[in-house]
């Protein structure tokens, strides 16, 4: 089955272009409906952008618009822990949700990382 992707807004959202390939990304993992890439500026060793290819304001709206995509995310959220080692040793799994929040790429995604003693910092 082709990807599903929303081309209404493709044209200006830079995650929808990132999974359409207008947009040059360093890709970790890709499942049918989810994409992951390595943030462009990472806050920690790891820093793993996981993102529902359909375009998705946030994750509240992808939640109640199709649960079973956030699931899906979750679970590339998970595959790519385990496959940067993150799995033995813990990571954190960030949605920044709305702008208030510091969220300034309105397409969903988590952020995912490690490699690094957060302890209880929230940043
Ligand atoms: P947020 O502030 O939660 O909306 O996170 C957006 C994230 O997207 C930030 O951590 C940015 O560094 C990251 N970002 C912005 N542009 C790109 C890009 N072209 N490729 C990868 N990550 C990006």
């Amino acid at each position: 089955m082709e990807p599903t992707i929303c081309l209404v807004t493709v044209a200006d959202c830079l995650f929808c272009r990132i999974v359409v390939g207008e947009i040059p990304a360093t890709v970790v993992a890709e499942t049918e409906r989810t994409l992951a890439f390595r943030d462009i500026a990472p806050k920690a060793p790891t820093h793993v952008l996981v993102i529902p290819k359909e375009h998705y304001a946030d994750v509240a709206t992808l939640a109640v618009g199709d649960a079973v995509l956030a699931g899906e995310v979750l679970a590339t959220v998970a595959d790519v822990a385990a496959a940067e080692g993150l799995d033995g040793t813990g990571f954190r799994v960030i949605f920044n949700t709305g702008a208030s929040v510091g969220q300034t790429v309105f397409h969903a995604h988590a952020h995912v990382l490690g490699g690094v003693d957060m302890d209880g910092d929230l940043t």
